[in-house]
């Protein structure tokens, strides 16, 4: 019998809305700017460029209601999204067939220290250190697809104290769901328990303790986190 050297590490798992099981995630990638209001906010040109994405580690996802104020910065930012939870993975996935990759769909917020991940910008240096940190990406549970569909519209809202911050639809997204499986597919090889985070709309902002962010998409309830 062979054993770890140390401690192994949990599984990090999302609960899937009406049953007892878990998802297990593998990876997380993020998508940049996939929204045109979101892309022109944050000085960029909103013309359909090629897509870029970015990855958090699969143990920056929390279930936790609330969000720790992270360490070594003054400027967090919410960013409300979906999140994508693939069953099935491959590479050079076609775009007709990607969404039978798909187990189902939740909420995520992409927490963001932005003055960091602006110095990172500015000095061409990886995004890490402004968005793979500590809970950096507090979800919902797994909507599954039997459940819920292939949701390609309906509306984004992100409340901080009750008052709308962002607000959008899913089909305003520039890269669909379809397209970004496909195009990942291309450069990394997708496995089951991947996770893709499919962009913000517009209305990015910081917050502060005590806030409480409230995020919804139609059709895959609401997700409340307080943070701490
Ligand atoms: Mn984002």
């Amino acid at each position: 019998m062979t054993q770890y050297a140390i401690e192994t590490p949990p599984v990090v798992a999302i609960p899937v809305a009406g049953q007892d099981t878990l998802f297990p995630v593998r990876r997380i990638y993020c998508i940049g700017r996939n929204y045109a209001a979101h892309a022109i906010e944050m000085g960029h040109d909103p013309d359909r460029e090629d897509p870029f994405f970015f990855q958090k580690n699969p143990n920056n996802l929390t279930t936790s209601d609330t969000f720790p104020y992270p360490p070594h910065t003054s400027d967090v930012h919410h960013e409300a999204e979906m999140l994508v939870a693939l069953k099935t993975g491959g590479t050079n996935i076609p775009v007709e067939s990607a969404l039978d990759h798909v187990f189902g769909y939740g909420l995520a917020l992409d927490m963001t220290r932005r003055d960091l991940q602006g110095i990172a910008k500015k000095a061409g240096r990886p995004w890490e250190i402004g968005k793979a940190f500590e809970q950096s990406a507090p979800c919902g549970p797994v909507h599954p697809v039997s459940e819920v569909g292939h949701p390609d519209q309906g509306r984004v809202e992100l409340k901080v104290n009750g008052e709308v911050r962002q607000e959008g639809d899913l089909n305003q997204m520039i890269w669909k769901v379809p397209e970004m499986i496909s195009y990942l597919s291309e450069y990394f090889e997708l496995a089951p328990g991947d996770v893709i985070l499919s962009g913000t709309p517009s209305g990015v902002g910081p917050v502060v303790k005590g806030d409480q962010m409230e995020l919804s998409i139609d059709g895959l309830g609401t997700l409340s986190v307080v943070v701490a």
